[in-house]
This record gives C-alpha cells, sequence and structure tokens, in this order.
C-alpha cells in the first residue's frame, strides 16, 4: 500500500533508495495506468522544426549564448514532408517542437499549423514553441492545434532563477499554462530531474504544481548535461529518482499522459522501457530529416539521431512489444477531464 497522503510521505518516495520500496510504487503506478489505458502505448511523431532560440536558459545546448551550435530551420515542405512520412507510417498525433525562435512569428505558426490541419483533418497537433501571448496561443488554436506542451521546468522560484536568466520568470510560464487551458488546449507541463541546486523540496513543489494545474500531459526526463553550457560540468539526474517521480506522478494523477522521455532512454539503455514500467504510457519517435537529428541537442549523446523515421518507429514498437504493451497509433487523447477535449 503506497500512502502518499502527505508532503512527509511524498518526500519519502521522492528519496527512498530501498529497491522494494521502488518496486512496490512502480507496481502501483503500472496497475494504475492499465486501469485507466490498459497495457496501450500512444505513439507520438516528434518534428524538431527549428534549434534557434532567443532564450538562454543555463542547462540547454540550443540557448542563445551557445555559438557552437549549429542552426536550422526546416522550410514549410520539409515539414510537410515529415508529416506525410509520419501520416505513412500511421501516426495520428504530430509534435511539432522548437526552441523560440522569432523567425517562426506567429503568422508563420498559424500558416504551418494550417496547412497540417488541412491536409490531415483527423489529426491531433501538438505545438511546443515556449512562452507567447494569449492572443498568439489563441490563433494557434483556431488555425488547428489542439494540444500544447510547456515544461514549467521547476515550481520552485529560487530554483528557476539559478537555472535562467534575470529576463525569464516562472510565474510567466505558470501564467502561459493556466492561459493555454483556459483556452482549451490538451496541455502538458513537465521538469527534468535531477538537474542543479535541486532538493527533493523542489519536486515535491513540483508534483504539487501539477495537481493545482492537473494538466493532461506531463514530460519528465532526467537531466543531461551539455558541455557548451554554463552547467555542463554538473552532473546528471538519476535513473531511479527518475523513475520514481514518473510512477509518483502516475500516482497523484492517474488519467495523465506520461511519456517515456528520449533523455531517459539515453542515459539508459532500456531506459524508455523502465519508465513506462514504472506508470508511462506514451513515446515521442522522431520524424524530424535524419540530416537535423543531431543539431537539435538540448543535452549530450542524445539516442536515435541516426535513424530514419521508419526504423525508429519499428525500434519503439519491437521495444515496447517486447516488454508486453501494446503500440498505438491513434490520437491517443488524455481522459484526464478539465478543459474541452478536441
Ligand atoms: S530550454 Fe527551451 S527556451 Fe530555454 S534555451 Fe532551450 S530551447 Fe530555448
Amino acid at each position: 500500500m503506497i500512502d502518499l497522503s502527505s508532503d512527509a510521505k511524498i518526500l519519502h518516495y521522492i528519496t527512498t533508495d530501498d529497491p522494494a520500496e521502488a518496486e512496490a510504487l512502480y507496481a502501483t503506478a503500472r496497475e494504475l495506468r492499465e486501469e485507466h489505458y490498459h497495457r496501450d502505448v500512444y505513439f507520438r511523431g516528434l518534428i524538431e522544426f527549428t534549434n534557434y532560440c532567443k532564450n538562454d536558459c543555463y542547462y540547454c545546448g540550443i540557448r542563445r549564448s551557445n555559438t557552437k551550435a549549429e542552426r536550422y530551420r526546416l522550410s514549410m515542405e520539409q515539414i510537410l514532408y515529415c508529416c506525410q512520412m509520419g501520416d505513412m507510417l500511421g501516426y495520428r498525433s504530430f509534435v511539432l517542437q522548437g526552441g523560440e525562435d522569432p523567425y517562426f512569428n506567429d503568422d508563420r505558426v498559424v500558416e504551418m499549423v494550417a496547412a497540417i490541419r488541412e491536409k490531415y483533418p483527423e489529426h491531433a497537433i501538438t505545438l511546443s514553441i515556449g512562452e507567447r501571448r494569449r492572443e498568439s496561443y489563441e490563433r494557434f488554436f483556431r488555425a488547428g492545434a489542439n494540444r500544447y506542451l510547456l515544461r514549467h521546468e521547476t515550481a520552485n522560484d529560487e530554483h528557476y532563477r539559478k537555472l535562467h536568466p534575470a529576463s525569464m520568470s516562472l510565474a510567466e510560464r505558470k501564467d502561459c499554462l493556466f492561459t493555454l487551458r483556459d483556452i482549451g488546449y490538451q496541455v502538458g507541463a513537465g521538469f527534468m530531474v535531477g538537474t542543479p541546486y535541486q532538493t527533493p523540496e523542489c519536486l515535491l513543489e513540483d508534483l504539487r504544481f501539477l495537481q493545482e494545474l492537473n494538466p493532461h500531459m506531463v514530460g519528465i526526463g532526467p537531466f543531461i548535461p551539455q558541455a557548451d553550457t554554463p552547467l555542463g560540468d554538473s552532473p546528471g539526474g538519476s535513473l531511479e529518482q527518475t523513475l520514481r517521480m514518473l510512477a509518483l506522478i502516475r500516482l497523484l494523477l492517474p488519467k495523465v499522459l506520461l511519456p517515456a522521455t528520449t533523455a531517459l532512454g539515453t542515459i539508459n539503455s532500456q531506459g524508455r522501457e523502465m519508465g513506462l514500467m514504472a506508470g508511462a504510457n506514451v513515446v515521442m519517435p522522431n520524424l524530424s530529416p535524419k540530416a537535423v537529428r543531431k543539431l537539435y541537442a538540448l543535452y549530450d549523446n542524445k539516442i536515435c539521431t541516426g535513424d530514419e523515421a521508419a526504423e525508429c518507429r519499428m525500434c519503439m514498437e519491437g521495444r515496447i512489444r517486447n516488454f508486453g504493451f501494446l503500440p498505438d497509433m491513434g490520437r491517443g487523447d488524455s481522459r484526464v477531464e478539465v478543459a474541452a477535449i478536441i
């Protein structure tokens, strides 16, 4: 019996190094995932369409000040080609992710979303392009975007200020998340586990913030340092603590969509499968052109940068089936009841 009825009890599971306790946590999370989503694992096709970013987050390999990052932007034709490939491979859910690239102003994002929506009226379109004004989010929504991912990164203000320059604010980021939910998007928040200066209490705050927001999706992964950033010499986050956090999120937000992230697969060759065994139920294979995969380097040694989209799709399917899960290529809508589900 996992008791999470107080902060102290949750903190205990955030920090425990008892393998039996951790396994009990994973087993309970698995049961809950199966209750709501059976053994299905939803596939999202990820298109990383620009690695330009105007921000300077201290942990990020594509931060503005990293002059070693080789920059790219996909053209509209390339983006639509990725969607076409994805559709042929069976994907019904596209995630368009990029840095906060001023080139992709509101008009260009609307153009991109509308073009995809016209070709694929039934597919889910997710944007992950950072902080914008309410008006911008509304325009994207009207153009056909259904979902929006915006990791809050940390819910603790002091910790946030240690990871970001003074020009960025946690309050604004949280505001964006509530605005997106209010507009009617299916919203995804999330954070990294093991970032410098993070304490167990910070992680507890993350969980409490997620309970307050009640998002449809939560994306978490271990912190992995990128050598050309100010935090490049810091130690990375641990597999075990990331798995415990995945399980805790499943227990506290039972119906949430929870990806087993590429970062988890990067720190351990079976990290994503272990994530699924700890309560996750989504994977996001890459649909970006092979030529640019390595350049979207938020952190070092990222996996799956050398495979074609079809190879990624087949590889993930094989891995999932090996662990007794069932790939689901449908839209995979969240079962969280908050705002309108599109
Ligand atoms: S974390 Fe996001 S906002 Fe920050 S520098 Fe990287 S891409 Fe830009």
